[in-house]
C-alpha cells in the first residue's frame, strides 16, 4: 500500500482521497485554504473562506456520471447529500411518455444528484474528516516538489512536497490535484523536469450568472434540456439543493453589445424574453447582482511529451490535469472519472514500480478522461465560433461531420426515445460521444429527424431584439 499525498482538497481532491483510503493506502490531502468545512450547507454557502477556487460560489450542475460513481464508490457521501437537500432530479421523469417512451432499465443512471457548489463541497469534506486512514491538513500550501533517486534515468524521481513554510513531506506517490491556478508547470521546472506540453488559450466565453431559492422549497419545471442555445447566447438552468438553482447566461467575451447584461433588470429582461426557460425567474434572487466570470482557461497538461514522462512519483489529476469551459458543466464529472482511473491503476501497480505506475496511469487518462476533454474542448470551440456567426447576422457550416452529427441528435432528441436517451449519456458523462455514436443506426436515425435543424423556426429573440433587452 503506497503513502500518498494529495495537492489540493477540492472536490476531486477530497474524492480521491476517500477513495485510495478506502483501498487501504495512507493519505494526506494538503489544502491551502486553512478554514474547516461548515456545519450546514447554509453556512457552506454564505461564510466558508474558499479562495482557492474561484468559481466556488458560482452555478454548478453535478451531472449524472458524477452522481454515479459517487454512488457507487462512496455511497456514505450519496446518502449524506440527500440527507442535506440535495436534489435528485430525474429529467425523464418530467417528459411525457409520449416522448420518453415509458421508464425503461437503465433510466435510474440518468439521474442527477446535485446541489450548490459549496454545499456538495461541504458534504464531500465533512465526509473526508472522518475517513480512516485520510488525513486533510488544512492550511498548508505546497510550494514545491522533492526529488530522489531516480528510477528512470534523467527523469526526476519526485519523492515528496515542500510546504511553503518549509515543511518537508515525503510519500511514495505525490497527486496534483491543484486545480485550474495548479503552479505544477513552476514546480517542474525548478527540479529540471522537461516542461508538460500544455494546450491553453482562454475558453472565449464570458458567464452572467445568479442564484434563486424558492420561498415554497420547490423547483421550477423543465421544458427543455439544462442548456440551451439561443443564437449568440445559451440559458443554462441548473437545479440544486434545499430549493435553490442559478441561472446562467454564457456568451462571447467579446460581444461588448452584451455587456448591458451585468445589470442585473437587463439580464431579468433577456433572460424573460426566453420562453421555455422565463419561468426559472419566479424566485427569491440570493445576490443582489449578476455574477460575471470570464478568462476562463481551457487548459490540458500532457505529461508525456515524447513518449516518455516529465517526472516519475508523481501524477496529475482533476482539474490541475486539464479543463475547459464550464458551459457543458462536466469538469466534476470528469475529475471523478479520473480519480477512479488513478484508484484503478494503483490496484494493479504500485509506487514501487514508478516507470510502470506512470505508464499505467498515462493509458488510463487516454481511455477514460482523454476524449471527454476532447469532445468538450471540440463543442466549446464550436460554440464560440457559432455565436459569433449568429452575432454577425451568418451562419456557421464548419467542415466537421461531428458538429452536424451532434446538432442533429440534439434536434431529434424529443421525437425518439432512443436519441434522447443517447443525448442525455453524452451530455451527463455517461457514455463517451464516439460510443453513443456506434449504436446502430443511431446516426442514421438522428440525421433523418434531426438533420433539419437549420430550418426550424428559432423560438427566443433575434439579435436585434437581443441586444435592445441587454441595452445596447
Ligand atoms: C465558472 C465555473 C463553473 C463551473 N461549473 C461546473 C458545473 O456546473 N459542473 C461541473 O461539474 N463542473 C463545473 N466547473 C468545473 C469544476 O468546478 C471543476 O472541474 C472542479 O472544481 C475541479 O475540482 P478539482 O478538485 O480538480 O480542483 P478545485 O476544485 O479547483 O480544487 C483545487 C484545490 O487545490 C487547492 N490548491 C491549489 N494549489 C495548492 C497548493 N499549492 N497547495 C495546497 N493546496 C492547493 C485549492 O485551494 C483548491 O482547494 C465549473 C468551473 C467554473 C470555472
Amino acid at each position: 500500500m503506497a503513502e500518498t499525498l494529495i495537492v489540493g482538497g477540492g472536490v476531486v481532491g477530497l474524492a480521491l482521497g476517500m477513495l485510495l483510503a478506502r483501498d487501504g493506502h495512507g493519505v494526506t490531502v494538503l489544502e491551502r485554504d486553512a478554514e474547516p468545512p461548515p456545519p450546514d450547507a447554509d453556512a457552506a454557502w454564505s461564510s466558508w473562506t474558499r479562495s482557492g477556487v474561484n468559481q466556488f460560489r458560482l452555478p454548478h450542475l453535478f451531472l449524472a456520471g458524477y452522481r454515479e460513481i459517487v454512488e457507487i464508490e462512496l455511497p456514505e457521501v450519496a446518502e449524506a447529500l440527500e440527507r442535506e437537500g440535495a436534489v435528485r432530479f430525474r429529467p425523464l421523469a418530467g417528459i411525457p411518455e409520449s416522448i420518453t417512451g415509458g421508464r425503461r432499465p437503465g433510466d435510474e443512471r440518468r439521474e442527477l444528484l446535485s446541489g450548490r457548489r459549496a454545499m456538495v463541497e461541504r458534504v464531500m469534506a465533512a465526509a473526508a474528516e472522518g475517513t480512516g486512514g485520510l488525513e486533510v491538513r488544512r492550511g498548508v500550501s505546497v510550494g514545491g516538489l522533492l526529488v530522489g533517486r531516480e528510477a528512470v534515468p534523467g527523469t526526476p524521481q519526485v519523492v515528496g512536497v515542500r510546504t511553503e513554510s518549509g515543511e518537508a513531506l515525503f510519500a511514495d506517490l505525490v497527486v496534483d490535484c491543484g486545480g485550474r491556478r495548479s503552479a505544477l508547470g513552476g514546480w517542474l521546472e525548478a527540479i529540471g523536469a522537461r516542461p508538460p506540453v500544455e494546450v491553453r488559450d482562454d475558453s472565449g466565453f464570458i458567464y452572467y450568472g445568479r442564484h434563486f431559492r424558492s420561498p415554497v422549497g420547490s423547483l421550477p419545471p423543465h421544458l427543455g434540456p439544462g442548456i440551451q442555445e439561443w443564437g449568440s447566447i445559451s440559458s443554462l438552468t441548473l437545479p440544486a439543493d434545499n430549493g435553490h438553482w442559478s441561472l446562467v447566461i454564457v456568451a462571447r467575451a467579446d460581444d461588448r453589445a452584451l455587456l448591458g447584461l451585468r445589470d442585473s433588470a437587463r439580464w431579468e429582461a433577456v433572460f424573460g424574453s426566453l420562453p421555455t426557460v422565463a419561468h426559472w425567474l419566479e424566485g427569491e434572487p440570493l445576490e443582489d447582482r449578476v455574477v460575471t466570470i470570464a478568462k476562463i482557461e481551457d487548459r490540458h497538461r500532457e505529461m508525456w511529451p515524447d513518449g516518455s514522462p516529465v517526472a516519475t512519483g508523481l501524477v496529475v489529476v482533476g482539474d490541475a490535469w486539464s479543463c475547459t469551459s464550464p458551459s457543458l458543466g462536466r469538469g466534476a464529472s470528469i475529475g471523478m472519472l479520473h480519480a477512479r482511473a488513478l484508484r484503478d491503476t494503483l490496484r494493479s501497480v504500485g509506487p514501487e514500480e514508478p516507470a510502470l505506475l506512470s505508464e499505467a496511469f498515462r493509458a488510463a487518462t487516454a481511455t477514460s478522461v482523454e476524449p471527454w476533454w476532447d469532445a468538450t474542448h471540440r463543442a466549446d470551440r464550436h460554440r464560440l465560433t457559432e455565436m459569433e456567426a449568429v452575432a454577425a447576422g451568418g451562419d456557421y457550416r464548419p467542415a466537421d461531420p461531428s458538429y452536424e452529427a451532434s446538432k442533429a441528435l440534439l434536434a431529434a432528441a424529443a421525437q425518439d426515445p432512443d436519441l434522447l436517451r443517447a443525448a442525455l449519456d453524452i451530455g451527463f458523462v455517461l457514455e463517451q460521444p464516439d460510443a453513443v455514436a456506434a449504436r446502430p443506426g443511431l446516426r442514421e436515425r438522428a440525421m433523418a429527424l434531426g438533420g433539419d435543424w437549420r430550418s426550424r423556426p428559432p423560438l427566443g429573440p433575434d439579435r436585434s431584439q437581443l441586444l435592445a433587452l441587454a441595452g445596447a
